[in-house]
């Protein structure tokens, strides 16, 4: 049982009768307890221990804290609980001795300090009164508590390989990508070790993409207000977008999707119905404004690049282009084992004029041309409801993450709007001009979302032909540093991603951060490697040492990238 409510009020008494804290609040989120509380000395990790022991001697001690009817005058001094109590409805107070504090939670979450306490003080943090930074900044200790230690041990060992498969933490060891605040929140720097990674993910989408018979473009990342206005963003996804940059009594916006520039790679000459399904793809940078507290590593980002396809069709291609676009789709996403969790057919709330398109016979058509489609395919789908884009309805593909989000990964949505509102026209077999429909494809959603998904369902260890380093070289030392260099040679000469270790760490301390970094083949070089001709090396997670002749090992890694 949690008890993490009983443990965060000891805890306040404590902060408050030994630490001379100020408790400004006290609650129970997820699966954590957090207090906050006003202090003029800084409490670090480090006071965690002596902190843990005043708990657990009261514990022990015969004194409990007590429920009472709540009575506003004993907090007179506590200007955080007064704006507290006047904002909500509040019957009773926990008190021991002179600490009081509201208690706020509902009749059924009674308090018990009757029971055995088990917990852990995990994290003590900077926040701010209410969340807002013009308000006072406060301290705030997190924390988890049960009634036995058997839960608390499972829900720690559970808490502990969640950290272990974290995309940021793997990021940060293999060295991936960084955020700083200089640069902005939610703006993600690839470092080199990363856009490795990203370049052999682009290179193979892109193959797949050119099969199935997309043409590439490359359009700016800045649009004109106008030209979203005209696509309808403006007026419907304005709170996604970052506002205009104005300049020379022009107005640009950074581009959150690139569908209204596509319109215009359309416009740029006469159509006819032989061009048509008009398949575009563009490796596209893009922005887009999310609340500062709801970023996530590369999981939900500011700045992101996305492999957008826009597909210009006639009503009678759409069932088959949107095949298309699914085998594409799947065809992408095999390459890295990738599978669906579940299928959601997207559509629009006819309640909400502000969020969608409002033409009802519009959606009808989109709706129920793209759940046709849906069954065709022997898709497994989920109707949602006001999950649709504002110009029509979508096929969202969900994975589940190994920290049990469910996400978009792919998209398939059909649109009767952009086309119209971009004028496209093609001229038929009748020798008049009809208005083509769009179908708008995110084939592996961001490259940051993607290689987050990757990174956690790897647990970093990927697979060896997208391994950023694939060969660690490591000298026993500086003498056998020439022949180090021939390996090296031999190694990109055949375009295999390796390095020299010449640091002057220990060989031991080059083997585990090589094993950091998960470095598929280590090889070492010593006199005997050196006199024989030939190389040891080790694989990642492997202890057996094997010799052999650099060819052998290169055929080895080119079989293995295959
Ligand atoms: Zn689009």
């Amino acid at each position: 049982m949690k008890t993490n409510l009983e443990v965060a009020y000891i805890l306040a008494y404590i902060l408050f009768s030994k630490h001379n804290a100020q408790i400004t609040n006290i609650e129970e989120k997820g699966d954590y307890f957090f207090v906050d509380f006003l202090s003029e000395k800084k409490i670090s990790k480090l006071d965690f221990v002596a902190i843990e022991k005043e708990i657990l001697s009261f514990c022990k001690s015969k004194n409990k804290l007590q429920i009472e009817k709540l009575d506003k005058k004993c907090f007179a001094t506590n200007n955080f609980v007064k704006e507290k109590l006047v904002e909500n409805s509040c019957n009773s107070m926990v008190h021991y001795d002179n600490f009081f504090f509201p208690y706020f939670q509902t009749d059924h979450e009674k308090l018990d300090f009757s029971l055995s306490f088990f917990f852990v003080l995990d994290n003590v943090s900077g926040v701010y009164w209410k969340g807002d930074a013009k308000n006072v900044q406060l301290q705030q200790i997190a924390g988890f508590a049960f009634s036995t230690t058997k839960e608390l041990e499972k829900f720690r060992t559970e808490l502990l390989e969640k950290k272990e498969i974290d995309h940021r933490k793997i990021g940060q060891e293999l060295e991936l990508f960084t955020f700083n605040d200089l640069v902005g929140k939610g703006l993600p720097i690839w470092l080199p070790n990363g856009t490795t990674i990203k370049t052999q993910i682009e290179n193979r989408v892109h193959e797949i993409l050119q099969k199935h018979d997309y043409q590439f473009v490359q359009t700016p990342v800045l649009g004109s207000d106008n030209l979203y206005k005209l696509s309808g963003h403006w007026q419907h996804y304005r709170e996604n977008m970052f506002p205009p940059i104005v300049i020379d009594e022009e107005k640009f916006v950074l581009r959150p999707m690139t569908c209204p520039h596509h319109m215009i790679v359309y416009l740029s000459k006469n159509r006819s119905y032989r061009d048509l399904p008009f398949r575009i793809a563009e490796h596209a940078i893009l922005h887009r404004y999310e609340p500062t507290g709801s970023l996530i590593g590369l999981e939900r980002v500011r700045s992101m690049q996305l492999v957008d396809t826009h597909v210009v069709t006639s009503l009678e291609q759409i069932a088959s282009e949107i095949k298309h676009c699914y085998e594409t789709i799947k065809e992408c996403l095999d390459c890295f084992h990738i599978n669906f969790y579940s299928i959601d057919l997207s559509l629009h709330d006819p309640k909400n004029k502000h969020k969608f398109f409002d033409n009802e016979k519009m959606w009808d058509l989109a709706e129920k041309t793209l759940e046709e489609c849906c069954q065709q395919l022997n898709f497994n789908f989920v109707k949602k409801i006001g999950e649709a884009a504002f110009y029509g309805p979508k096929i969202d593909f969900q994975i589940k993450t190994t920290l049990g989000h469910i996400i978009t990964i792919s998209t398939i949505q059909l649109d009767f709007l952009l086309p119209k509102k971009f004028n496209l026209l093609y001229k038929d077999k009748n020798g008049g001009f009809s208005c083509p429909i769009l179908i708008h494809g995110g084939i592996i959603g961001t490259f940051e979302r993607f290689l987050s998904i990757l990174l956690e369902q790897t647990k970093g260890i990927l697979p060896l032909w997208l391994t950023p380093q694939q060969v660690i070289i490591i000298p026993i030392n500086d003498k056998h540093l020439e022949y180090c260099n021939k390996v090296l040679s031999a190694l990109k000469e055949q375009k295999i991603r390796a390095f020299v270790d010449c640091s002057n760490e220990r060989i031991a301390k080059k083997i585990r951060n090589a094993n950091i970094k998960k470095i598929p083949y280590q090889i070492v070089i010593g006199d005997q490697e050196i006199e024989n001709d030939l190389i040891s090396y080790r694989c990642y997670g492997k202890t057996t040492v094997n010799k052999c002749k650099i060819p052998a090992l290169i055929d080895l890694i080119k079989n293995c990238c295959k």
